[in-house]
């Protein structure tokens, strides 16, 4: 049987959110066999849970938000996608501020606490959404045109194309495929970070936003050329961060797909579209679980064995 997974140990990291420049302190612990992830505001008078979920989803316009019962936890994407890329199921997550830290902009901290704290084996069927049909959602026409799909596949695998005109950005790749059988989440997509432009940045700042951003925790660029002076971390690091941020938009559907994801300039909001689309369509998807772990795909059953 492929079985659910879960943290051996509890892990801690405290950090700064990227728009609310909050300082903010994180607690990752086990979690029984079908609790799935559950994100829990411990700085409020009575904490509040918030299950993950494609509609507890309330706010993607920088970031991907949850909600439930007024309390909110603000840009989940880049935990949940390392909680994707390592094939944790079960998890709370306890945070002292309405925002997620930030940490170095990619998964890759992530990655390294929940490796540190172990990942083990539960006694219960890995439950996965198998797409059966093919689903997909757009917007606007022309040269504002911007899709994403899914469409079923044995295993896991997303394509994105990004079309940034920028002199930074022109000379990398635009296109990147990666696919959790022949592809490796952590050495390849997870040290990806976010990036964003000065001009915006002082925009936002103006209005509140990204006041813990900066060249420690973004690639950060001007009009012509990127500031960080160590440069790129991956030749085609901006479209690597779409895919990381994609895995973690789509893992907010509470389950690991199985399907190919493929998506032209889509963001937090166009991927959790994509979600409800899906789940509106009941003829296009189905819950699966592998009674024999040969017959699942490799890239999904094999994923960071445990320390
Ligand atoms: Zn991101």
């Amino acid at each position: 049987m492929l079985k659910q997974r879960t943290l051996q140990s509890l892990t801690k990291a405290v950090g700064v959110g990227l728009h609310s420049g909050q300082r903010v302190e994180l607690t990752l612990r086990p979690a029984q066999p079908d609790t799935g992830i559950v994100f829990r505001r411990v700085d409020l008078p009575l904490p509040v849970d918030i299950p993950i979920s494609a509609v507890a989803v309330t706010d993607t316009r920088l970031a991907s938000t949850i909600s439930n019962a007024g309390a909110k936890v603000f840009t989940v994407e880049h935990l949940m996608s390392a909680c994707a890329g390592l094939g944790l199921d079960n998890l709370y997550i306890d945070i002292t501020a309405e925002e997620v830290p930030i940490l170095d902009g990619s998964a890759s901290s992530f990655v390294f606490l929940l490796q540190s704290a172990g990942i083990v084996e539960q006694n219960a069927p890995k439950r996965f959404i198998r797409v059966t049909q093919p689903v997909e959602v757009r917007e606007g026409d022309g040269a504002n045109v911007k899709w994403a799909r899914l469409d079923p596949h044995h295993g896991y695998k997303l394509s994105f194309e990004i079309d940034f005109h920028h002199p930074a950005v022109d000379s990398t790749g635009q296109r990147v495929v990666f696919d959790m059988d022949t592809g490796n989440y952590v050495r390849d997509i997870a040290r990806a970070r976010t990036f964003g432009f000065t001009r915006d940045v002082e925009m936002m700042r103006a209005n509140g936003l990204a006041l813990g951003g900066g060249l420690d925790n973004a690639i950060v660029m001007d009009d012509y050329k990127v500031l960080n002076s160590d440069g790129l971390r991956y030749d085609d690091e901006f479209v690597k961060h779409k895919i990381l941020d994609a895995m973690g938009d789509l893992y907010l559907i509470g389950k690991p797909l199985l399907a190919a994801y493929s998506a032209f300039r889509s963001g937090h909001a166009m991927n959790n579209k994509l979600l409800r689309e899906l789940l509106s369509r009941p003829d296009a998807y189905e819950v699966v679980t592998f009674e024999d772990a040969r017959k699942a795909p490799p890239g999904l059953a094999q994923l960071a064995p445990a320390w």
